[in-house]
């Protein structure tokens, strides 16, 4: 673009929609004494795409089929489906993986870890594709180990595979991006776009195995979208006492290999002899509890001999874990540690990080205090 005094050049193969601001004002543009022309030019966010899959991912046979599908489509093809954004930002897009998110496993967070680190130095925002099952665990996990400064980390996923009739894939992505680029969107860590709501990823749940509005989280949304527009309820906020942890491969190795840890799940009759079936393969054990910490009082003794951390979590929805209702050890310090708010599934990667530290009781006791456990 050239005029008789300002001369700006782009990397932006689109020019014609492409935004540029000269902030001394086009007519009115200052000059230094020499007498040379200078300008300032302001480009457009640049956001990153991360595909991993998901049924965000995903087609079925005919546009009535919402069960039953396969992932079959790449981050490529899914952004083929969503309006011109060539005005908003520049967008860059990298296939990490394309799978179920039940299917996803260490070697495959590292890569999106990896994905996420080596992008947050060159790029204004980031977006990951991810499967709506386990989304909640990756987004926790990439907000408890990246340092992730003033940049935007948006998930999102859809409930119904891009072949639906009402497809949510595309306007979930679609909103994803604006939040990424939005400058309101900074300083705000992992968030999450699903149904016209921006939540915290750190606290975000699955709620509802089927429905469009799917996720929830007791904590509080963070923004809505109307009209596509970002409305954000609160200036920016982390979540507080959210531990972070600085992963390190061990040496030789080139992804992540986490100590083992089980998730149980309480009930009624609930028998010790669950625990022995279990506790030579794990380094640690989460509990879903019945209520904020019940367990039969045999299974709570076994927990309570076993030389390895156990964290009672919930398996209610909703509410914590608090620290008074934890079985006491008639002597000696306790293993069993309060998840806190965190549900049994955040509480076992939290376990993993800090196994992987070599925390001891203690420092892991700590890190869960900063979600109210301990
Ligand atoms: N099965 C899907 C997944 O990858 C569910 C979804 O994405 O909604 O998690």
């Amino acid at each position: 673009m050239v005029n008789d005094s300002l001369e700006i050049t782009t990397i932006c193969d689109d020019v014609g929609h492409s935004k540029f601001t000269i902030e001394s004002g086009s007519s009115e543009i200052e000059r230094p004494a020499c007498g040379t022309p200078i300008y300032q030019h302001r480009s457009l966010p640049r956001i990153k795409i991360l595909g991993t899959g998901g049924t965000i991912a995903s087609k079925g046979t005919d546009s009535s089929q919402t069960a039953g599908y396969h992932v079959d489509l790449t981050i490529e093809e899914l952004l083929d489906c969503i309006p011109d954004i060539s005005s908003v930002c520049e967008l860059e897009y990298e296939q990490l993986c394309n799978v179920d998110s039940k299917d996803l496993n260490e070697e495959l967070l590292f890569k999106i870890y990896k994905g996420v680190t080596d992008s947050l130095q060159t790029f204004d925002g980031i977006v990951i594709t991810h499967g709506t099952d386990t989304l909640s665990e990756t987004a926790f996990f990439i907000e408890s180990s990246v340092d992730t400064g003033e940049l935007p980390i948006v998930f999102v996923g859809s409930m119904r595979p891009s072949t639906s009739v009402s497809a949510d894939g595309p306007m979930n992505l679609y909103q994803a991006i604006l939040i990424a680029a939005n400058p309101k969107s900074r300083g705000r860590g992992v968030l999450v776009s699903l149904n016209d709501q921006i939540s915290a990823g750190y606290y975000i749940t699955k709620t509802n195995a089927n429905s469009l509005d799917s996720f929830n989280v007791r904590q509080g949304y963070l923004g809505n979208f109307v009209n596509n527009e970002v409305h954000y309820y609160y200036p920016p906020v982390k979540p507080q006492g959210c531990h972070k942890f600085k992963l390190k491969l061990a040496p030789g190795a080139t992804t992540l290999k986490f100590p083992p840890v089980c998730i149980l799940y309480g009930h009624q009759a609930m028998s010790p002899d669950l625990i022995d079936l279990v506790v030579d393969h794990y380094d640690g054990i989460v509990i879903a509890t019945m209520g904020a910490g019940s367990l039969p009082n045999e299974v709570n003794q076994k927990l309570l001999s076993l030389n390895k951390p156990v964290i009672y979590s919930k398996r209610s929805m909703d509410g914590m874990i608090p620290t008074a209702n934890l079985p006491k050890p008639l002597a000696g310090t306790s293993n069993i540690i309060a998840s806190g708010y965190l549900n049994p599934e955040k509480s076992r990667i939290l376990l993993q990080l800090a196994l992987a530290e070599n925390y001891c009781m203690e420092e892991t006791r700590r890190v869960f205090r900063g979600v109210y456990g301990g």
